[in-house]
């Protein structure tokens, strides 16, 4: 048998020079959904966010450091106190990424925004402060530039030309989604997306209002709605599938007549979960403790989502007439 020739295993990431962006990362082989593509920690770390600060902590790294950090920038300019600073604000990945803290990293400050992200990041914890995971989010082809998904809440859902205003009222965002062809895929994509919106919102007046049957409905069509994306919003699915399952606990408990699939919700939850990781499966042992304990008013659901005091007030009458 004719030996195949064995090539050792490309590098999964590589930085690539482009005419206008500087270095972006791209996918140096085909990577898998779940596949974790490297961890970094950060060249430059900060928990205040001042000006001072951020030179202080600058000031206090080694010669080498320093470079990275500058050759993050692409605009010149001469002064690298100024430089530092235009950097830190434009290039930082914020606290809810590295646990509190800013921070500036070698590789990962490249990685740009997507509307459909490749990849997501979590805080690896313990003590390594600001360390951060990137696992690959969707299937991704070798030469593929890696992007995050930097907006914050349900942005992501909002019209092309609103979504990315909260980068600045110039940013004009050049990736896969937003570069689909208009009249087509474009439309479809942004009817999809009004759709998750619309039913976001309902969520929220629902359980506001204290009716976790219809939140739960809408919360369900709002994860129908993502599933037409397939793996381009993969992390919200994973999210509001968790959601989802917390609504049919809750719906169960005040609708125990209603015939409410709360267990393969709980399954399609673990399984989603999965596909991420440990971080994002902590998040459904977190859910499941709480079902255990039935401590209900901890779902992150009720956290984000009740904007009065009638959900809570309505969950504790409810668990209390349960016992
Ligand atoms: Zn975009």
């Amino acid at each position: 048998m004719p030996q195949k020739k064995r090539n050792k295993a490309a590098p999964a990431y590589r930085l690539q020079d482009t005419p206008d962006k500087g270095k972006v990362v791209v996918a140096g082989r085909n990577i898998k959904q779940g596949t974790v593509i490297f961890e970094e920690s950060p060249i430059l770390y900060t928990s205040d966010i001042t000006d001072e600060d951020i030179l202080e902590q600058f000031n206090k790294l080694n010669l080498k450091d320093k470079d990275k950090v500058l050759s993050l920038s692409t605009i010149p300019e001469e002064d690298p106190s100024k430089k530092v600073l235009s950097l830190f604000r434009r290039r930082n990945i914020n606290k809810s990424k590295c646990k509190g803290g800013q921070a500036l990293y070698f590789v990962l400050s490249r990685v740009k925004h997507s509307c459909g992200a490749n990849i997501i990041l979590s805080p690896v914890g313990g003590k390594s402060v600001g360390k951060i995971e990137i696992r690959a989010c969707r299937d991704i082809k070798k030469g593929d530039e890696l992007r995050a998904d930097y907006l914050p809440g349900i942005n992501l859902f909002e019209p092309k030309r609103e979504r990315t205003k909260v980068f600045g009222e110039r940013f004009l965002c050049d990736c896969p989604v937003c570069l689909l062809p208009e009249k087509t895929e474009s439309e479809t994509n942004e009817k999809i997306r009004k759709n998750i919106k619309e039913h976001y919102r309902n969520t929220s007046i629902y359980m506001t209002l204290g009716d976790f049957l219809q939140a739960l409905d809408h919360c369900k069509a709002m994860l129908a709605e993502m599933e037409l994306l397939g793996d381009e919003v993969f992390p919200k699915r994973v999210s509001v599938s968790l959601e989802c399952w917390q609504l049919a606990v809750l719906a169960n408990l005040q609708r125990p007549e209603v015939d409410i699939d709360v267990e393969i919700l709980r399954e399609k939850a673990r399984q989603l979960c999965c596909v991420l990781g440990k971080a994002q499966l902590s998040k459904w042992e977190r859910t499941d403790e709480i079902v255990q304990k039935g401590n209900f008013v901890e779902f992150d659901t009720v956290k984000l989502r009740s904007s009065g005091p009638w959900a809570v007030q309505i969950i504790e009458n409810l668990t209390q007439a349960k016992v």
